[in-house]
């Protein structure tokens, strides 16, 4: 999708702190972060809101938890612990209209969030 941020990322028409990336997946830095450490993991294919996920695309939400689960074990806060998140629509507190989840550790998390 063509006006899209994170499309844009995934194209690498603009520059992104990047982590990882698969055929599947791309990882990179949030550029505002809430943690210590603070990545996002988009799926390399345009889907707007974990709403418009369908049975095709179940080996790909799991591919989200499984890079996130790698990352934090590569970069050393797997043990110590973190947090992933998918915020959807306007009561998720979604901005950005392409899913993505969240990983965030390097500090303790508060419960429940805001
Ligand atoms: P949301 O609120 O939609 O769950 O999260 C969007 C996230 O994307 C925010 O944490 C925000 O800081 C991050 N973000 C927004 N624009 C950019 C950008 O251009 N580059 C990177 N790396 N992160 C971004
Ligand atoms: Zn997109």
């Amino acid at each position: 999708m063509t006006d899209c941020l994170f499309c844009k990322i995934v194209a690498g028409k603009i520059p992104a702190n990047e982590v990882y990336r698969d055929d599947d997946v791309v990882a990179f830095r949030d550029i505002s972060p809430q943690a210590p450490k603070h990545l996002l993991i988009i799926p390399t294919e345009h889907v707007a809101t974990l709403n418009d996920f369908d049975q095709a695309h179940q080996m790909v939400l799991g591919k989200m938890l499984l890079t996130a689960q790698k990352l934090a074990k590569a970069e050393g806060f797997a043990d110590s612990g973190y947090r992933t998140v998918i915020n959807c629509n306007q009561d998720g507190g979604q901005t950005v209209y392409h899913t993505h989840m969240h990983v965030l550790g390097g500090r303790a998390m508060k419960w429940p969030p805001g």
